[in-house]
């Protein structure tokens, strides 16, 4: 039997996002749920049709999702949480698990399940949430039916389920389960639904199910390592099912490795882009009956594969194991990347023939697994990829000398502020000369539908540059008086020029390129745009001081300067794998120092650099994890450490649990750290407590992700939390996260209503 050629999983959104466009259409009562159904099921038949005329062997299906792939899983095992239970229609009972309802005259107002980061990647999933005694009952309905759909078109369906363990331990109890307890003390109530769904899949032809394992690749404690080692060998002995092909990716499965080897599932898959190293221990570990998957086509990135080096790991496995027990695929499933790269119209054409998408990386796996019997691989597309990988190696466009010479030279000094915390802050109080307990907020202002207007008139030129321009500074202008009229004591100017805070910063420098349709969903209807990365990164222009210096001449009060970090520019974007992300994030830092520098210089006395992607980029092994905070946060100094001492640098992370990678945000040295801490009532604080954090922090007291306007008490009550554990002298007092999605007069109201929980608070001192 030859190579088989397959992937792990497809994108859902659709080319032209329809899914999100009929999700949105059927969620604002447009469209009834039946042409919702429809769309999804012509999504789900032409990226079936694609992948059987690309000739894949084995076809993914159930990776599809109208919102979430945990929250299908959640459904399909009947972990239903109470109040969602009266919904009777699945459909709305589906879309309010994932999105909650509120109906104020019905006084309904079911919250939605929590929503957390996949991962590494941007991607959110639906975190279920289970009771202390969950029953779990199976719901195939969903699953029969697009196995059914997938078999009608005659491909060969390998239907992907998250995997038992990795389900519980991605998994929540509900609030009131006392805590203390693990998720994974339900696995043997859940493994019987699993063993009754992959009977049920055999019933209906299915020869193969990919168990998806990725926490695999995390260090396992021995509650986890147990739970792999009763579910692997409890679903191995399961008496009629498909054969399994357990798949672990993100990450090295290193010593996991003999949970699976010792399972008797039929089939493992690796991710050997991210652990190539893994391919020679695998090879000597794998029982005789055991097929492997190499997963050697990125599944996280848009480079086009280096197929002779792919080539070469295939061709070793074959050697060692025969082609029959070798199956070529990505590296995990293709959800994290765009559809298809034919579609960029506007790309240059030399960079575009360096990338691949979904669709492209569907054909380089077929071409890998034709080519696994010949030792040297012969043809076009191998000759093409090879000619594209050199010219890239060596383009102009890709390396500049001047960023390289000043990267290398980049020493300690450069990420150390002139003096401690301390003196800093003592300098900047009398500078600044601010009450006890600053009010201020996180930088953006609403994204009404006028600044949308004017910037899509703006690019489609309809608008020309300069009435964009006066159109920003009146948004800024009024922006400024409203946060005077308000009260707050250090301002911003609100972020009206910028669409997103990545893609903004990425416009504006070289290195960068820009795609017209390479969506990638973020979580359910939600897409981003990430900007590709190809080159040596550098700062042609100023980037924000005109409107930073323009923002704080209309004012006494201090404005914040506005920018992305180096480590979350890098994190939400496709970067370059020519060369250590480290290194990218170094040459991101630099640009950004030149634009701390230039900000500082037209006056703006305090610059606020926003991280909320730091902690994602955390590696899924601990091991690594010391060597990525430390270049993440020298990036981080870099960017910032180049001001005196008089300047207050702020930054903001949009999440509450620092757990413990605290060390190294004390180790960003920032004056300033705000945080969301709203929802959680202040307890993240303890641990800054317990940490002994020594620079001023502002804890969110506003929850901007709900339409409620917060009480003044509520806030104040908040803020006496946040004064018991940290001195009250460090405080600040800001929302969660920047205002962008709410509207203008619920947020008049609300930051009203914060500068006076503020003063309330400060005349009890
Ligand atoms: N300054 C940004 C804003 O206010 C921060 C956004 C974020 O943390 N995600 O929108
Ligand atoms: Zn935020």
């Amino acid at each position: 039997m030859p190579t088989l050629a397959t992937v792990l999983g497809h994108p859902r959104i659709g080319i032209a996002r329809e899914l999100k466009k009929s999700l949105e259409a059927y969620w604002g009562g447009a469209t009834p749920a039946e042409s919702l159904l429809a769309t999804a099921q012509e999504i789900r038949t032409r990226h079936w049709s694609m992948m059987k005329e690309a000739g894949l062997d084995q076809i993914p299906c159930n990776d599809f999702s109208l919102y979430d792939h945990m929250l299908d899983m959640a459904v399909t095992v009947g972990a239903i949480p109470p109040r969602f239970r009266k919904i009777a229609d699945p459909l709305n009972r589906y879309f309010a698990m994932a999105r909650g309802v509120q109906d104020r005259g019905a006084g309904i107002d079911l919250s939605p399940l929590e929503m957390t980061k996949w991962f590494d990647t941007n991607y959110h999933y639906i975190v279920p949430e289970l009771s202390a005694d969950q029953a779990f009952v199976l719901d195939p309905a969903r699953i029969a039916a697009e196995l059914a759909e997938a078999q009608a078109l005659g491909i060969t369906p390998r239907p992907v389920l998250p995997g038992p363990v990795t389900f519980l331990k991605l998994s929540k109890f509900a609030d009131d389960v006392p805590s203390g307890k693990d998720t994974l003390s339900l696995l043997p109530r859940l493994l019987p639904v699993y063993e009754e769904l992959l009977a049920l899949l055999s019933g209906h032809g299915v020869t193969c199910v990919q168990i998806d394992e990725p926490c695999l690749c995390f260090d396992l404690d021995p509650a986890l390592e147990e739970a792999y080692r009763v579910a692997l060998s409890q679903l191995g002995r399961a008496a009629r099912r498909p054969s399994l092909l357990v798949a672990a990716y993100f990450g090295t499965i290193g010593d996991n490795l003999r949970l699976v080897t010792g399972s008797g599932c039929e089939a493992l898959h690796l991710d050997l882009v991210r652990a190539p190293a893994d391919l020679d221990a695998v090879l000597t570990a794998l029982p005789a009956g055991m097929k492997l998957s190499l997963g050697v086509v990125d599944g996280r990135n848009v480079w086009r594969a280096d197929l002779a080096e792919a080539h070469r790991m295939v061709r070793r496995a074959v050697t060692a194991l025969g082609s029959e027990r070798v199956m070529v695929a990505t590296s995990c499933s293709l959800l994290h990347v765009p559809v298809d790269l034919d579609a960029e119209k506007r790309l240059d054409p030399e960079l575009k023939s360096w990338m691949a998408f979904a669709a492209q990386k569907v054909a380089e796996v077929r071409l890998l697994a034709d080519a696994a019997e010949q030792d040297e691989p012969q043809g076009a597309e191998f000759e093409q990829a090879g000619a594209a990988l050199a010219r890239r190696r060596t383009a102009a466009t890709v390396t500049n000398p001047a960023v390289r010479r000043r990267a290398e030279q980049v020493t300690d000094a450069m990420t150390r502020r002139g003096a401690s915390f301390g003196e800093r802050s003592a300098r900047q109080k009398l500078r600044f000369g601010l009450p006890l307990l600053p009010t201020t907020t996180i930088g953006s202002f609403p994204q009404s539908r006028e600044v949308r207007e004017a910037r899509s008139k703006w690019r489609s030129g309809s608008l020309d540059g300069e009435g964009y321009q006066d159109f920003l500074r009146a948004e800024i202008r009024r922006c400024i008086e409203m946060q005077e009229k308000l009260g707050l004591d250090v301002l911003v100017h609100g972020e009206f020029e910028r669409t997103d805070m990545v893609e903004y910063f990425g416009e504006q420098l070289e290195g960068f390129a820009f795609t017209q349709n390479g969506w990638v969903q973020s979580y359910g209807s939600r897409c981003v745009k990430p900007p590709v990365l190809y080159g040596d990164v550098s700062r042609p222009r100023q980037m924000t001081v005109q409107w930073s210096g323009y923002a704080q001449s209309l004012s006494k009060r201090p404005v914040k300067g506005m920018l992305t970090g180096p480590v979350t520019i890098l994190q939400w974007s496709f970067v370059r794998n020519d060369q250590p992300r480290s290194e990218t994030c170094r040459q991101i830092a630099l640009a950004l120092r030149d634009e701390v520098a230039d900000l500082e210089q037209a006056g703006v006395a305090m610059i606020q650099v926003d991280e909320p992607a730091i902690r994602e980029g955390l590696p899924l092994r601990r091991r690594d994890w010391g060597g990525y905070l430390d270049w993440a946060v020298g990036a981080f100094r870099l960017a910032t450490a180049g001001v005196s001492d008089e300047t207050q640098i702020h930054t903001h992370m949009c999440y509450s649990e620092f757990g413990d990678i605290l060390p190294s945000i004390v180790a960003m040295d920032a004056d300033v750290l705000s945080i969301e801490s709203s929802r959680s009532r202040m307890e993240p604080l303890e641990h800054f407590r317990q940490h002994g954090y020594p620079n001023d922090v502002g804890p969110g007291i506003y929850d901007i992700h709900s339409p409620r306007i917060p009480t003044v008490e509520e806030m104040a009550a908040l803020l006496e939390l946040a004064a018991r554990v940290l001195p009250v002298e460090r405080l600040w007092v800001n929302p969660d996260c920047g205002l962008k999605t709410r509207g203008w007069p619920e947020i008049e109201s609300s930051l009203a209503n914060m500068v006076q929980a503020a003063a309330k608070l400060r005349s009890t001192y």
